[in-house]
């Protein structure tokens, strides 16, 4: 691929970046479809200049931007203008500059009920208890919603923050019984309850710490699917408890995936093959 003035610019843009697979993966898409784009990591330590860095992309031009952590609330008040959805889910995760203004939307909320499939499960009628209530959580649990989940039990460690988003949804969805509880012992009969749990904290990324312990978890009825949206390691301390103890599992693989296709469609209007993206992951993976 020849680096040139053509050459059509996008990247992510959070702090770290050195997990992200998706430099990886697009470029190695870009290379296979022979286009001529280019995607480049943008770790970018100052929270406080953020306004600065959105600016210097609108003035050079850029094509997009894919948004990670620690961003994807804090650019919403800097976007010309923001998606019905990534509004209510307070979280961008993709940023397209159209006739000079940058636009901002969510693909993860898609991408995650989306990757249920990959297991043969969906959210309709389900308990889903969901870990966190940053972006991820927020987006996951809004499309789960819509979805026509039954129950949503949003177990968060700042239990004020868990709390906002079951108030969120109780306006927004007063079918749907909806309970935010803290990290401690109160959580235990809430999991017993849970069709699905959702890791939706970076607890775990470490390859070595569970986001509840032990006793907590093992009130999860054995039928449940574990998923976590950590792809980086593929297997967290929570998916190898659920390998260990015979329940179904998921990682954040195919969330990544299909948010990457979300991604591209809003840059260019153009859904990749799924295939190809797996296939890029795999490469991505060798190379990691
Ligand atoms: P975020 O907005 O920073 O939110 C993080 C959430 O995790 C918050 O609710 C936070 O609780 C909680 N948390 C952080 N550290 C914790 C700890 N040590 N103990 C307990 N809770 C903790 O991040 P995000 O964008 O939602 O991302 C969350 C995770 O999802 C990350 O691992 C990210 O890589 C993953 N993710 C994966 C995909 C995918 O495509 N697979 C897409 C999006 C995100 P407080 O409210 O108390 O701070």
């Amino acid at each position: 691929m020849i680096i040139n003035s053509k050459t059509k610019v996008v990247g992510i843009l959070g702090y770290p970046v050195d997990h992200s697979l998706s430099p990886a993966i697009f470029n190695y898409v870009f290379q296979k479809l022979n286009l001529n784009w280019c995607y480049l990591p943008f770790p970018f330590p100052s929270t406080h200049k953020i306004s600065y860095f959105l600016e210097c992309f609108k003035e050079l031009n850029f094509v997009g931007l894919n948004v990670t952590m620690p961003y994807k609330e804090a650019v919403v008040p800097f976007l010309d203008e923001v998606s019905a959805f990534a509004r209510i889910a307070e979280a961008v995760n993709v940023i397209h500059l159209q006739d000079g203004a940058l636009v901002g939307y969510n693909t993860d909320g898609r991408g995650f009920v989306d990757s249920l499939k990959e297991v043969e499960e969906e959210g309709k009628d389900k308990t889903v208890v969901v870990l966190g209530a940053g972006g991820a959580a927020r987006s996951a649990v809004l499309s789960l919603a819509m979805e026509g989940v039954k129950k949503i039990i949003l177990v968060n460690r700042t239990q004020e923050r868990g709390e906002k988003l079951v108030n969120l949804l109780r306006l927004r969805f007063p079918q749907i019984e909806a309970v935010a509880v803290g990290l401690s012992s109160e959580a235990k009969p809430f999991l017993a309850e849970a069709d699905i749990l959702v890791n939706a904290t970076p607890v775990g990324m470490d390859g070595s710490s569970l986001p509840l312990d032990i006793e907590t978890l093992s009130s999860l009825p054995p039928s449940s699917l574990v998923y976590d949206m950590i792809y980086s390691p593929l297997e967290t301390p929570l998916l190898k408890w659920a390998k260990d103890t015979n329940r179904r599992s998921l990682n954040g693989l195919p969330m990544l995936l299909l948010q990457a296709q979300g991604s591209f469609q809003v840059w260019e209007g153009v859904e990749l093959e799924l295939n190809l993206l797996k296939e890029a992951a795999e490469f991505a993976l060798r190379g990691s």
